[in-house]
């Protein structure tokens, strides 16, 4: 999505792009999840920032051959954003396998140690990289993300930090409300990688990765990291995966790295679709946006959009969600996650008072904290509708644009879609399109795929513009965050 930005322009003048694949990219189903990849903020760990070009290539390329491609496609919105931090690209060397020549942005900053910090003041001053990707999350909700780095080969999970205490060592473990789902998480991703899961070092002497997996803490606590901004502020499930030894290898060896890469690639983003999601209504079934929401046990809230839906990631159990929202009474309900498919549960709350317009509703209730630390959080998921597909970079962004400038109006989605969905029916027929998608996928990457990989991507912008002319149905989206 074409997006403004207060802040002044990149140092150098460079863009962030993302790109959104999804059946249909001009709209928001709703329910629909986003699920997104950043690559590449730091500059010089090239390799993600390949893949993801690679990514893209493949899931458009595969979407009438292989079954579980077409059901991702069909079933969620994938961003993808292969560099975060272009500027330290452009800096960086090929072939340098470590040190930090382009790790940091054109000003010299850490961009994985620029956000807000949950347990630590982060005094480090705002970069736009970090502000483009931070009015990101907030215009759209996602739901799980990878943030890939190189360097070393492990997926580490939240938390990055710790609070002070005296009590324990350096590099302990620190564990989020949901450690269980992120040790699930992180484990699919190395599981699926030819080797992460092995756990051989990347270096003599350097400790291995039981099951090429790790609590973020305990590797080396850090602050004002991604992932643990997109947990705590954003509601999103993002988990780090340092996917090659080698920073920035030479191209030659971009195609082992996909085939490295490919399957944890690919089964992480069908992740998004475990655990449950639903709506949040009042009695008249009229959506409650920013209701604050709880998993029983699990002290960490996120919220509903603005259409009142929901998501969360949990593994198969029993559990209680716990809903509060400005004007409503507490309103909780039980439900089982299986392993089979995600569970649909709607939340239903009612008035302790009249509200006579819904639109401002919203949640300023005593779980709020997370608020406190100077941020914003606006959940919700910008209105996508209106647009003709379109396979021309500028005609996308002109697009893109009067969305913006109808953001109040409805998401595209009719009152009786909405209704179907409150009653159970636009359910179903969602479940249909899943049941018998489910099955594993073991296509080759093509030709066009793998020649991609070799071009490192110095343009890839223009790639991009490229692939989507060469294809006639146009299920990828072109956003700049413009800076
Ligand atoms: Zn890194």
């Amino acid at each position: 999505m074409y997006k403004k930005c207060d802040n002044p322009s990149l140092f150098t003048g460079r863009e962030l792009w993302v790109m959104v694949v999804s059946r249909y990219p001009n709209e928001e189903p709703l329910l629909k999840p986003n699920v997104k990849y950043v690559a590449n903020m730091h500059g010089n760990e090239a390799v993600g920032r390949e893949l993801m070009l690679h990514l893209i290539t493949y899931l458009i390329n595969n979407y009438y051959t292989d079954n579980y491609v077409r059901w991702l496609i069909d079933t969620t919105r994938i961003h993808i954003m292969p560099s975060m931090n272009p500027d330290g690209f452009e800096s960086a060397i090929e072939g340098q396998c470590s040190g930090g020549q382009g790790r940091y942005n054109a000003r010299g900053f850490d961009l994985n140690r620029n956000f807000p910090d949950f347990f630590k003041t982060n005094n480090k001053q705002q970069q736009p990289e970090t502000k483009a990707v931070k009015d990101w999350l907030e215009s759209t909700q996602f739901v799980l993300s990878g943030n890939i780095h190189g360097g070393a080969l492990v997926a580490s999970y939240p938390y990055d930090n710790e609070a002070n205490n005296m009590l324990t060592t350096f590099s302990s473990p620190s564990l989020t409300p949901d450690d269980d789902v992120f040790r699930y998480l992180a484990s699919v991703f190395s599981f699926n990688h030819e080797n992460m899961h092995l756990g051989i070092p990347c270096r003599d002497g350097t400790p291995g990765f039981a099951n090429g997996t790790t609590n973020g803490a305990a590797w080396y606590p850090l602050t004002g990291g991604m992932q643990d901004y997109n947990y705590v502020y954003g509601g999103t499930m993002e988990v780090t995966f340092e996917i090659s030894c080698c920073k920035f290898p030479e191209r030659t060896e971009l195609p082992r790295y996909w085939q490295e890469n490919r399957k944890g690639l690919l089964h992480f983003l069908g992740e998004v679709h475990k655990g449950v999601k639903g709506f949040v209504k009042d009695s008249s079934n009229n959506p409650i946006l920013k209701a604050a929401l709880k998993i029983r046990g699990r002290d960490m809230t996120f919220y509903s959009t603005k259409r009142g839906e929901y998501w969360r990631i949990l593994l198969p159990g029993s559990y209680i969600i716990e809903a509060r929202a400005d004007g409503y009474k507490p309103a909780e309900e039980e439900f089982i996650v299986t392993s089979q498919e995600v569970t649909y549960q709607n939340i239903t709350m009612y008035p302790t008072r009249v509200v006579s317009d819904q639109s401002h509703v919203s949640s300023e209730g005593p779980w709020e904290k997370h608020l406190d630390i100077g941020l914003e959080i606006v959940p919700t998921a910008g209105p996508m509708a209106n647009g003709e597909g379109s396979t021309s970079v500028t005609q996308l962004l002109s697009t893109h644009e009067k969305f913006d400038e109808s953001n109040d109006k409805s998401s595209g989605i009719s009152e009786s879609e909405f209704d179907d969905y409150f009653s159970g029916m636009g359910i179903a027929k969602e479940q249909e399109k899943i049941d018998g998608n489910l099955t594993d996928y073991d296509i080759p990457p093509t030709a066009d795929a793998v020649s991609a990989a070799g071009s490192l991507g110095r343009s890839f912008c223009f790639h991009y513009g490229c692939y989507n002319c060469a294809i006639l149905i146009a299920f990828a989206l072109v956003w700049r965050l413009r800076l």
